[in-house]
């Protein structure tokens, strides 16, 4: 059991979700949790948020905003497989929760959620949105969800019983702990905050995503200092996991001048699109550069 652990730890310690590129994002990430793990326990979670939101009415109410959220993220994930050549094979989606909370996630695998809340409070311009939603579809490009449940799946259960419920996949006591693993796998991915190194990676990465799609890196620095002045009043759940200081803003600025050529390379050749049309026939093109020197044209 050991050798089989020790094995599977060195099989999946040893490399960085996404390629290197401007961002310099290259960390080697420790991801014992397989991803076909991380990715079902969110679909169940995901599909659970749209029930309970849908049994509410509460769910994709106001067509308009629905409509431009997809449309900036259509954009933004158009772009993604810049970071990763799989993310085109991924089951994106795309919702609006009816919730007053300044807040917004996407889970692994690409599920993503928007509240009204953090639209109408901050009245985000659409390049704001497009840094917000950026920088969560960075956390799931970086399989951050999936690092944090793996380290928490270690603590919780332990490391045999763990590598028990590998070794017994597809028997009857492996039904039972799947059960048990999505029921966990949504408590995980709520409950537990991105580390710092984590939020500095969705930092940047996603301002680069975002000058990809030919929106300004800059309007990350303004809604951050938009949510700041919400904060005087009410805490928005946004900053509860992203503390915005003054740091972070500096590093948002320095980055965003650092990133802003690929901005000005391609916001002339962004095109508007029906939501409802096929991502994958979205033909944008676009410019970026990855430090191995590979083709970078995008499609
Ligand atoms: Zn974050």
């Amino acid at each position: 059991m050991k050798f089989f652990l020790i094995i599977l730890i060195f099989l999946s310690g040893c490399a960085s979700t996404t390629l290197n590129t401007d961002s310099d994002v290259s960390r080697r990430q420790l991801l014992i949790l397989p991803e076909f793990m991380a990715n079902s326990m969110s679909v169940e979670a995901y599909k659970e948020a749209l029930k309970i939101a849908e049994k509410n009415n509460k769910l994709n109410t106001d067509k308009n905003l629905l409509n431009r959220v997809r449309n900036i993220s259509y954009k933004l994930i158009d772009k993604a497989i810049f970071f990763r050549d799989d993310a085109n094979e991924w089951k994106w989606e795309i919702n609006v929760e009816d919730n007053e909370e300044v807040n917004a996630y996407c889970m692994p695998g690409g599920k993503i959620m928007v509240f009204s809340g953090l639209v109408e409070k901050t009245n985000a311009t659409d390049d704001e949105l497009a840094a917000v939603i950026g920088h969560e579809i960075v956390h799931a490009l970086r399989e951050h969800g999936r690092e944090r449940m793996s380290t928490a799946l270690i603590q919780q259960v332990g490391i045999i019983g763990f590598a028990a419920y590998i070794a017994n996949k597809g028997t009857r006591v492996s039904t039972d702990a799947a059960v048990q693993a999505v029921a966990l796998g949504t408590t995980l991915f709520f409950a537990l905050p991105n580390s710092r190194e984590q939020e500095r990676e969705a930092d940047k990465m996603g301002l680069e995503l975002m000058a990809l799609a030919g929106y300004n890196p800059m309007a990350a620095v303004s809604l951050w200092r938009k949510m700041n002045e919400l904060s005087e009043f009410n805490m928005p759940e946004f900053l509860s996991t992203h503390p915005s200081n003054e740091n972070r803003i500096k590093d948002l600025t320095e980055h965003a001048k650092k990133i802003n050529h690929l901005y000005e390379e391609n916001k002339k050749e962004i095109k508007t699109f029906h939501p409802t049309d096929d991502i994958s026939a979205q033909a944008q093109g676009g410019k970026g550069h990855r430090s191995d020197g590979s083709e970078a044209q995008l499609p």
